[in-house]
C-alpha cells in the first residue's frame, strides 16, 4: 500500500490523531504551517474533489470538521483543500487542512 494516508488509516504509520469515526480521520500534520494544522481525511481512499464522493461520506466529512474543532477547542479556522498537483496537491489521498492558532490573513493565495 503507497498510499501514505491509508496507511496510517489502518495503523501502519503513527499519526497524532484528534478524531475519527467510521468514516472519516483527523491528525496532527507531520510539517505544520501554523501552531495548529490538523489534516481531515475520508477512512476511505479517494484521491482528491474531483472523484465522486456519495452523500453520506460529502455529509461525514463536514461533521468531522466540526467535531475536530470541537475537540480542539479553537474558536476560528481555515480550511484548505489542494486538488492537482497544479494547485500543490502532494498527497493524493483527499484531505483538508484545518489551520488555526494565529491571526490568519483575510485570503492565502
Ligand atoms: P498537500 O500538499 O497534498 O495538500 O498536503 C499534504 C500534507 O500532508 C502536507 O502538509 C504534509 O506535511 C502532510 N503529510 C505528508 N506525509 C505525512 C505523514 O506521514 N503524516 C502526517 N501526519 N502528515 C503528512
Ligand atoms: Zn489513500
Amino acid at each position: 500500500m503507497a498510499c501514505v494516508f491509508c496507511r496510517i488509516v489502518k495503523g501502519e504509520l503513527p499519526a497524532k490523531v484528534v478524531y475519527e469515526d467510521d468514516k472519516v480521520m483527523a491528525f496532527h500534520d507531520i510539517n505544520p504551517q501554523a501552531p495548529i494544522h490538523v489534516l481531515l481525511i475520508p477512512k476511505k481512499h479517494v484521491e482528491n474533489l474531483f472523484e465522486e464522493i456519495d452523500q453520506e461520506l460529502a455529509y461525514a466529512l463536514i461533521r468531522g470538521l466540526r467535531e475536530t474543532v470541537k475537540k480542539l477547542g479553537i474558536e476560528a479556522y481555515r480550511v484548505v483543500s489542494n486538488n492537482g498537483k497544479g494547485a500543490g496537491q502532494e498527497v493524493f489521498h483527499l484531505h483538508f487542512h484545518i489551520v488555526a492558532g494565529r491571526r490568519i490573513p483575510p485570503t492565502t493565495v
